[in-house]
């Protein structure tokens, strides 16, 4: 289904391209297009027919299955402007939701820098805002561009039979439009992206405030958040009024054109039939060829308009299909199937890129600070090691690293001696698992948060999880036990509960490589003894890095890297790292200033 398609074509073949699944549909569409252009030519030929030939004979019989024939052709028009109609708009949509679906599947492959540099509601407006018009543009395009060039070319052949010289004078005036249109579209185009950038700045406002409602509310900065939203609408207002000014120019510019055409004809034609060189029934005729023609300049008009807004949607889509994920699999990437979670960085350093907010393409360097810098570590399978450090000092980046959410800049990690990059993402990934400070739960039920650790699991599976993570007793006490919903990012529990159901997932997942990232630290000591427990359970054999803040609870840990600013400082266990003194010493200290004396007293 999903066939690679180049997103870095002209932009007009890129959206060609959507057609081609759906060629069928789009045959039918043009077919009935252009019976409807043959009824509408149609019609001024019956009508000229009568004139000239039913009404002086007063052939009543004729006439009146003429009269028929015309209420006849009409009766088919409806029924082609159904099709049309219905299968048309139906094809658009097939198409919107194609390139929806294609954005869609991109934003997920892309990787953790990206939305480091995005913002959620900007992205969401692209999704769904930027894409709306398209279906409109995705029918309406071909159709009227496909009728209008068919029935303008049709009734200037039609009225050049006729009469040669109205002819000549008509299609003077038609260049002129044209041109027009064409010089209009590209400040329309330029006013309706400004339009979506707007909006997406609104929908960006909008998402961040809603879900900082509640800190709003605690500072009461309700009318400090109204302010900064009124800002917002204020240049959306501007935008779309730059919009509508060189529409309404547009409309009226056109309107105008088409009048003039009116006048023109009157006035040739009259000067034609004064000159007995051209018959009333020709002049009536004409009119009616013109007014089957204008309907086609009405519809290239509505294409311009429509071919303006999808097209700036469409580009604001290309923009993001055109990032490449810089993280993605080297051809022949590995499968691993046994890990057994050797681990070694040798020489790494690492910098954030810093994009720009939601700049286009490519994220440029606006400036890099190395975060990390030639740190070399060994973590021997199933072994376990506590990395502590000054909060900033890179720790979390560190663990980050392991699994490819960054790519390292220089050095190398590997995993049972092979390079992380030489390996599949999806199988590096997969025997992972990291359990973080903040907890991000799906609004749903409990049972599929921590079935989010393997898709397919049981509800057995889940609950024996759930058990070992010492979450199973709080959720039979819930009201609709694991079915309960949990709200939006989890909101309806605790932090301890939150936290559990993380760790249930990772024994769900099973992986041989765990990373702790101050799983800890937001909870209470209380609650941090209970899932301590659960904690120790599920690094039970398995190559850990935990990274903690309460130096409590890694005082027993094998060995104990000590990170800053400059990489790493020191390394050795609890207790040559006391005796050396140091940073870790001094940490220590300042956690735990009265025990430092009484070194064996387990501190609390
Ligand atoms: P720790 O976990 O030791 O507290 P981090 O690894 O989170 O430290 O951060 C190390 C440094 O990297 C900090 O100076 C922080 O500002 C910076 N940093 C962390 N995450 C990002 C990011 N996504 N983009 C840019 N800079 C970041
Ligand atoms: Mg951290």
């Amino acid at each position: 289904m999903h066939q690679a398609k180049s997103f870095t074509a002209k932009p007009l073949r890129v959206f060609i391209s959507y057609y081609r699944p759906h060629r069928k549909l789009f045959g039918v569409d043009m077919f009935f297009a252009f019976l409807i252009s043959g009824a509408d030519l149609l019609f001024p030929l019956l009508t000229k027919y009568t004139i000239e030939t039913l009404l002086p004979g007063r052939l009543y019989r004729s006439f009146f299955i003429m009269i028929g024939l015309a209420a006849l052709l009409y009766l088919f028009r409806m029924g082609f402007s159904y099709v049309v109609t219905y299968w048309g708009h139906t094809l658009g949509t097939y198409i919107e939701a194609d390139m929806r679906r294609d954005l869609f599947g991109h934003l997920q492959e892309m990787p953790f820098s990206f939305y480091d540099n995005h913002r959620t509601g900007h992205l969401m407006s692209r999704v769904t805002n930027d894409l709306f018009e398209v279906t409109e543009l995705a029918h309406h395009g071909p159709e009227d561009v496909f009728i209008s060039l068919l029935t303008l070319a049709g009734s200037f052949v039609l009225i050049l039979l006729m009469r040669w010289e109205m002819a000549v004078v008509i299609f003077t005036v038609m260049p002129l439009m044209l041109v027009h249109i064409i010089l209009s579209r590209k400040r329309m185009m330029a006013a309706s992206r400004k339009v979506k950038e707007r909006t997406a700045e609104i929908n960006a406002s909008l998402e961040s405030s809603i879900s900082g409602a509640r800190v709003a509310k605690a500072f009461t900065n309700e009318s400090h958040e109204k302010g900064k939203f009124a800002g917002g609408n204020e240049r959306f207002k501007r935008a779309r009024r730059t919009y509508y000014r060189s529409m309404a120019a547009f409309h009226s510019r056109l309107e105008f054109l088409t009048g003039l055409l009116n006048v023109i004809v009157l006035a040739a034609g009259g000067f034609l039939i004064m000159q007995d060189r051209m018959t009333l029934a020709e002049l009536i005729t004409c009119n009616l060829f013109v007014a089957a023609f204008l309907q086609p300049i009405r519809r290239l008009q509505n294409f311009v308009e429509q071919y303006t807004t999808g097209m700036a949607g469409f580009g604001r889509f290309l923009e993001i299909m055109r990032i490449e994920p810089d993280i993605k699999d080297q051809p022949g990437a590995l499968d691993l199937e046994q890990v057994r979670g050797d681990i070694l960085y040798r020489d790494v350093s690492f910098a954030y890129h810093t994009a720009p907010e939601d700049a286009a393409g490519n994220g440029k360097d606006a400036g890099q600070t190395l975060v990390l810098r030639r740190v070399n570590l060994s973590v021997p399978a199933g072994t376990s090691i506590a990395l502590v450090g000054p909060s900033g000092g890179g720790k979390t980046t560190l663990c980050q690293l392991l699994p490819r959410f960054y790519d390292i800049r220089e050095g190398s990690i590997t995993v049972d001696g092979r390079d992380i990059r030489e390996i599949s993402l999806e199988s590096l990934r997969r025997n992972i698992g990291m359990v973080q400070q903040d907890v991000f739960l799906f609004a749903g039920s409990i049972r599929e948060n921590i079935g989010y650790g393997r898709t397919g699991a049981s509800l057995d599976e889940i609950i024996g999880a759930a058990k070992r993570a010492e979450i199973h007793e709080d959720i039979l006490k819930m009201p609709q036990g694991y079915d309960s919903l949990v709200g939006e990012r989890g909101i309806k529990l605790s932090g301890g509960q939150k936290q559990r159901v993380s760790i249930a997932r990772i024994f769900l997942k099973n992986p041989p490589i765990l990373i702790l990232d101050e799983a800890t630290s937001a909870l209470d000591t209380a609650t941090e003894t209970r899932i301590q427990k659960a904690l120790e359970e599920l690094s039970r054999g398995r190559t850990s890095l935990v990274i903690a803040h309460r130096l409590s609870t890694i005082r027993n840990a094998g060995r104990i890297v000590v990170i800053g600013r400059e990489g790493i400082l020191q390394q050795g266990t609890h207790e040559e790292l006391m005796q050396s003194g140091g940073l870790y010493a001094e940490l220590y200290q300042a956690q735990f200033p009265l025990r430092w004396h009484l070194r064996d007293e387990a501190p609390c």
